[in-house]
């Protein structure tokens, strides 16, 4: 027998998706991630869970209205992580014409299944608290709504309810070779420490990697489908002191999201041009930044430049190119592909998705290995959709009760803190406080409000290992640490791994690969 029935290679939304659901059907399951969770593409997205507007405009109606309805159904998911947002877009008729905009809206508005988020309005303004950040030139606008995820916490999530229904989550263990037989062997590389297991069936969900993984670990020959398009963003300190975003008309045609950000902050992005390198080098170029800020600049009163950008950070996507669309056509749809030939154990390709609809993509995965696990159909075909991610089992508009009740019961949290630690772990955040009585009593603090307490939760419960772990992928606290701060918290983790290598080294080695 197999030691697991399915293996997923790759941590990022769609592995750690496909994972969870799996998990919650009684499947044996291990995931492999080579670096951190959510190390890929997953944490350098627009973190929009959106229809996407500029869709419509490709006509991609089917893929629109999937993503429009997944909205609010990740919203009651994980209240915490993800919230409604509403988008401010300026009207410039150099651009497009505001009928045009307005026959869009109407059909977004139309076809996206709504029970809790608004509905399109138009703006003047000249008295809209939206108005005063922008030139004067732009007089009127449409605000209509969409919502903001954490998109590596998303990740970590999902793998963590994935974990609490029996799946072993292996992050820094890259799979270096998987042969097929009526089970597949994969081999592994932890840390240089290579290991073997067996599974039934295997999912290549390693996103960008997809097709380096069909070739080198493998050993398939691949048929290209895989086009990577690069898209970068750039963080500055806030533009805007109100709690909408902007979606700004570039000249090109494209648009550019301007979102509040880490509470101090605005995430602009994104730029979009095809990627031909190993997606591991990715990075931000001076061409996207000044792209980006010139974009900016385009609309907003205060003026940005490069010397404003205090991170930037860029990615990308992967998309299935079946061959027979122009590069601007090839839709952010996804692909799943099916290979069981007879005799042999039955591999899933995952190609595309999005942030947004990752939990479609997981059921449609499950659903076409269902009649390989005859039991897994007794459990709903959508009950990721019924059932709230770790933490986020509260009511979708509870996060302020939530922080109120947080304050109560830890009366010693400052407003700001109490509010980072319920958006990052919802009623979680019980477990990460525990009984502390004082502020003292959740240890050295490394930076703003990034306590010992914290940090060893992320490192026992949520797979952290570095500090760019918890100051990158947990938590955006890098924007607020400094060098030094950094080092100090690089060290305890150093320190605190070590020790618990220690002890699990006291302890019988476990039996189960
Ligand atoms: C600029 C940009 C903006 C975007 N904005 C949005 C948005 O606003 N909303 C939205 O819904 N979507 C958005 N997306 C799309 C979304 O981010 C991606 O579709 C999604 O993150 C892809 O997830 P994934 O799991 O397929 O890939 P990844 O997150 O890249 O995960 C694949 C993982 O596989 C691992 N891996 C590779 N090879 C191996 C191996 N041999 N062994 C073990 N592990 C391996 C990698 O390390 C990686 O972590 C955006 C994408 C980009 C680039």
């Amino acid at each position: 027998m197999a030691d697991f029935d399915l293996a997923v290679i790759g941590g990022g939304i769609n592995g750690t998706g496909i994972a969870r659901d799996a998990a919650g059907r009684g499947l044996r399951v291990v995931l492999f991630e080579q670096n951190d969770l959510a190390s890929g593409t997953s944490s350098a997205s627009s973190k929009l869970i959106h229809g996407g507007l500029r869709y419509l405009e490709h006509g991609e109606f089917r893929l629109v209205r999937a993503a429009l309805t997944e909205r609010e159904v990740l919203l009651r998911a994980a209240p915490h992580l993800i919230r409604p947002l509403r988008f401010v877009l300026p009207l410039n008729k150099a651009r497009r014409s505001a009928v045009l905009l307005r026959l869009g809206l109407l059909l977004y508005d139309w076809i996206g299944r709504r029970e809790i988020l608004p509905g399109t309005r138009e703006l003047d303004l000249g008295s809209d608290k939206a108005g005063p950040p922008l030139r004067g030139e732009f007089r009127k606008a449409y605000e209509y709504s969409d919502c903001f995820a954490d998109d590596a916490r998303l990740v970590v999530l999902n793998a963590m309810d994935a974990a609490e229904r029996g799946a072993a989550i292996r992050t820094r263990t890259r799979c270096v070779r998987a042969e097929r037989r009526d089970v597949w062997q994969l081999t592994l590389d932890t840390g240089g420490q290579s290991g073997v297991v067996t599974a039934r069936v295997l999912v290549n969900a390693a996103g960008a990697w997809v097709e380096n993984v069909a070739g080198h670990v493998l050993g398939q020959k691949v048929q290209p489908h895989l086009r990577l398009d690069k898209g970068t963003h750039i963080v500055v300190r806030q533009l805007y002191d109100h709690d909408r975003a902007y979606i700004l008309q570039a000249a090109d045609r494209r648009v550019v999201f301007a979102i509040p950000f880490a509470r101090d902050f605005t995430l602009i992005g994104t730029t979009d041009e095809l990627f031909t390198g190993d997606p591991a080098t990715v990075a931000p170029a001076a061409d996207d930044i000044a792209y980006l800020c010139g974009v900016a600049n385009e609309y907003f009163r205060a003026s940005i430049s490069a010397a404003d950008v205090v991170w930037a950070f860029a990615g990308v996507r992967s998309l299935y190119d079946d061959g027979a669309h122009k590069p601007q056509d090839i839709g952010r749809e996804y692909e799943l592909i099916l290979d069981e030939p007879a005799g042999a154990a039955p591999l899933l390709t995952v190609y595309g998705g999005k942030i947004t609809t990752y939990r479609r993509l997981a059921e449609d995965a499950m659903g076409k290995l269902a009649h390989l696990f005859p039991a897994s159909r007794s459990v709903p075909r959508s009950w990721t959709a019924q059932s709230p991610l770790p933490g986020g089992d509260f009511a979708y508009d509870g996060f302020q009760a939530l922080v109120k009740r947080t304050l109560q019961r830890w009366p010693f949290l400052s407003d700001d803190h109490a509010g980072r630690l319920v958006h990052a772990y919802g009623t979680r955040v019980e477990n990460v406080l525990d009984n502390a009585s004082r502020l003292d009593d959740l240890g050295q603090c490394f930076g703003a409000d990034l306590t010992a307490a914290e940090v060893r939760y992320l490192m026992r419960k949520e797979w952290a290992q570095t500090a760019d772990d918890v100051l990158w992928r947990r938590s955006k606290l890098g924007l607020r640490f400094s060098q030094a701060q950094r080092g100090a918290l690089a060290d305890f983790m150093v320190h605190d791994l070590a020790q618990a290598g220690a002890a699990t080294a006291k302890t019988p080695s476990p039996t189960r690969p």
